[in-house]
């Protein structure tokens, strides 16, 4: 992909607010949870942890 230098801010902001859908997915199901975490998935009702995995 072309490499603009010096002139193209970066488009992604990374570092403020560290949304992950890895953390919203239900481990038991898999049903994406929308709900920021913690959370219960709506299908099987299992907890949706905080995002601690680090
Ligand atoms: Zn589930």
């Amino acid at each position: 992909m072309p490499n603009d230098e010096g002139g193209s801010p970066p488009v992604r902001e990374q570092g403020g607010d560290p949304v992950c859908w890895l953390e919203r997915v239900c481990p038991e199901c898999g049903l994406f949870v929308e709900d920021e975490p913690p959370a219960v998935c709506g299908r099987c009702g299992a907890p949706i942890p905080e995002e601690d995995a680090r």
